[in-house]
């Protein structure tokens, strides 16, 4: 029996994560022979970066990262992909010849499973709802995927402005790319994306229920809420709805892949992880 490999997540607080059970049946599904625990980051100011070098001295391989160490997880790495740099967060590191590189599956992950929802994003009109890391991180993968229009629209407008002006230089030249107020989003979209944390506190960004064009997809990146506030609000306006627990599994499986260099199956994972939150009575869609 070979020794096994070992990986984590870690952040804080931690205890809630799901992606020790994610990445458990990814093992099991592959045969790949890891161990990936939950490790808490601690609340201090220099926890983050000791608990990374205990972790790598004790023969840690990858990692994920989760908030809120995203962007400490960046400046800890000496290499770094487009997407990590793009979002200037990472939330994948692996250890390579004593080497520390850099990734960010989440903008991936929300792109794979737009497509798992059969949501096509070549030629689409994106509404990118926030200014965040979420958003921020969504940003290149979905120009990428062939979005020829993105608005970028939040609470805080300038936050926005100031994320596409950060940005554009990274995306293709053929995508149009705006930013504006909640407000004052102009005209309608294929696809809704929530990037926002409004479902968290109960709340709806406040979009014009004219900004989902008919057949448009909403999507809220929260998961475990069930119909959100911004998802009932997109149902009333006739989009279909889907909220972010796909893009948490797959954002585990590119995370996976990228250590292991094997595809587990993140459909067959999904429906496990989902039959699991119901058992705990957790609302999932
Ligand atoms: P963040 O950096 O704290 O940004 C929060 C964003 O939400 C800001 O744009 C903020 O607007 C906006 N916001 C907060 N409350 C709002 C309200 N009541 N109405 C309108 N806008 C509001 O958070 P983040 O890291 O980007 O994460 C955003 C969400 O994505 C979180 O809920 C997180 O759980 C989720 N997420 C999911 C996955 C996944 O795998 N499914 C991955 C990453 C993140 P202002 O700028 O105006 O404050």
């Amino acid at each position: 029996m070979p020794t096994p490999t070992r990986y984590a997540v870690i952040g804080h607080p931690i205890a809630h994560s799901l992606s020790p059970f994610i990445h458990a049946l990814f093992a099991a599904q592959t045969g790949e022979t890891i161990t990936y625990e939950a490790i808490d980051g601690g609340g201090d100011d220099g926890g983050f970066e000791r608990v990374l070098a205990d972790f790598w001295a004790a023969g840690g391989c990858g990692a994920n990262v989760t908030l809120p160490f995203k962007l400490r997880a960046l400046q800890c790495a000496d290499e770094a992909s487009a997407e990590a740099r793009a979002a200037g967060a990472a939330n994948a590191l692996r250890r390579v010849d004593g080497r520390v590189e850099a990734h960010n599956f989440d903008g991936a992950g929300l792109v794979r499973d737009l497509a798992a929802h059969g949501c096509a994003l070549a030629g689409a009109r994106v509404l990118l709802l926030g200014a965040g890391g979420a958003a921020r991180g969504a940003l290149l993968p979905l120009a990428l995927a062939g979005a020829e229009r993105i608005v970028v629209a939040n609470r805080t407008a300038q936050r926005a402005q100031q994320l596409v002006q950060e940005l554009a230089a990274h995306l293709p030249a053929s995508v149009q790319l705006a930013a504006c107020a909640l407000g004052d989003v102009p005209g309608a979209f294929d696809v809704v994306v929530n990037a926002t944390s409004a479902s968290l506190d109960g709340a709806a960004p406040a979009v014009p229920a004219a900004a989902f064009a008919p057949q448009a997809l909403a999507y809220d990146m929260v998961y475990g809420k069930g119909l959100t506030p911004f998802l009932a609000l997109a149902q009333a306006a006739g989009a279909r709805c889907a909220d972010g627990l796909g893009m948490l599994v797959e954002q585990a499986a590119a995370s996976f892949a990228w250590w292991r260099g094997v595809q587990p199956d993140a459909a067959a994972a999904r429906a496990q992880v989902q039959q699991h939150l119901a058992q705990q009575g957790v609302a999932v869609l």
